[in-house]
């Protein structure tokens, strides 16, 4: 933002009002006069308030690139599930193994008061040889599972090509990191009209993040929930590095609906409740767990799962 000054205007009283406001001011002085740009990150500035400083000629905001972002602001209900006020849980295994796991599993979650259910059916695979999914078949016994309790569905598109049977079988579709910019897929996801759960790709800066939300709204997606599910950090000792000050940017400054995924980020089961509660902490409005009833025998993620009674003692934790 940039400040411009009035020509007989005193500089440095515009600056100490400016200082009031709580905002970091950086002085320019040039051929045609003084102006105060404002750093991006202090305080919230009211042009219409800077505009009636005595001495200030005008106030120019550069555009956003992010437009529909900002002006979508938070997610109010994804199919009738409010956000915003109670964190909303968005549980189940990484992987729909089978129609009688996720029945099992869908049981356990709904108990512990999830709200949606969660399971892969098309999974994104570092090796060819890991458990590819069972495609159409887990969308199905997934939307069944959710159905008979009253969850709802979150699960994610691969490629283009799935989009429209998962749009079918889900409330909510997710866009999983590896995909965060693939545009053309982002595009397609839109086009159904659906919320979108966006997750952050593992090197992806908060102004991509961003702009790869503005593809899916501005093809026409209904909502997007900023997923952080950790980024790829310098440390082996958690699988990756989960960005709470990106979590607290987006939920505070950019006022975006943002759901943390601990299981990603720490890749370990035993330190799950301490990041949701930090999570919840910084601004997440959801969090989102891997499940598993038998973790060890799980087809993928098993160590990064809790086991069912740790998500109800978790979600209990949370609310006292
Ligand atoms: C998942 O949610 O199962 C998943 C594959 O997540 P991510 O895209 O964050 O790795
Ligand atoms: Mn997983």
């Amino acid at each position: 933002m940039l400040v411009t000054l009035k020509p007989h205007a005193d500089a440095a009283c515009v600056q100490a009002a400016l200082v009031r406001l709580g905002l970091w001011t950086e002085r320019l002085a040039g051929d045609v006069g003084v102006a105060f740009a404002i750093a991006p990150h202090s305080a919230a500035a009211h042009v219409n308030e800077l505009r009636c400083i005595e001495g200030v000629a005008d106030v120019f905001c550069a555009p956003s690139q992010h437009p529909r972002v900002d002006a979508a602001g938070a997610v109010k209900a994804v199919s009738g599930v409010a956000f915003g006020s109670a964190p909303v849980w968005l549980a189940g295994p990484c992987s729909v193994e089978s129609e009688a796991q996720i029945e099992i599993i869908a049981e356990h979650v709904a108990r512990a008061g999830a709200q949606f259910l969660r399971g892969g059916a098309f999974k994104p695979r570092t090796s060819p040889y890991g458990f590819q999914g069972h495609g159409g078949d887990a969308l199905a016994w997934l939307r069944r599972a959710a159905s008979r309790r009253g969850l709802k569905v979150v699960t994610e598109a691969l490629s283009e090509r799935d989009v429209p049977l998962v749009a079918e079988h889900s409330d909510l579709i997710q866009v999983g990191a590896r995909n965060m910019q693939n545009f053309a897929l982002l595009r397609e996801v839109g086009r159904a009209g659906r919320a979108v759960l966006l997750k952050r790709g593992v090197a992806a800066t908060v102004r991509e993040w961003l702009l790869a939300g503005e593809h899916c709204l501005q093809a026409g997606a209904a909502s997007v929930l900023f997923c952080e599910r950790g980024v790829r950090g310098y440390d082996d000792v958690t699988r990756n590095f989960l960005d709470l000050s990106a979590v607290a940017l987006l939920a505070h400054v950019h006022k975006v609906s943002v759901v943390v995924d601990p299981s990603h980020a720490c890749g370990r089961r035993d330190l799950i409740a301490p990041l949701t509660k930090a999570a919840l902490a910084a601004g997440a409005v959801g969090i989102m767990i891997e499940v598993h009833h038998q973790p060890e025998a799980a087809l993928s993620d098993g160590p990064q799962a809790l086991r069912p009674d740790e998500l109800a003692h978790l979600v209990e934790a949370v609310k006292s």
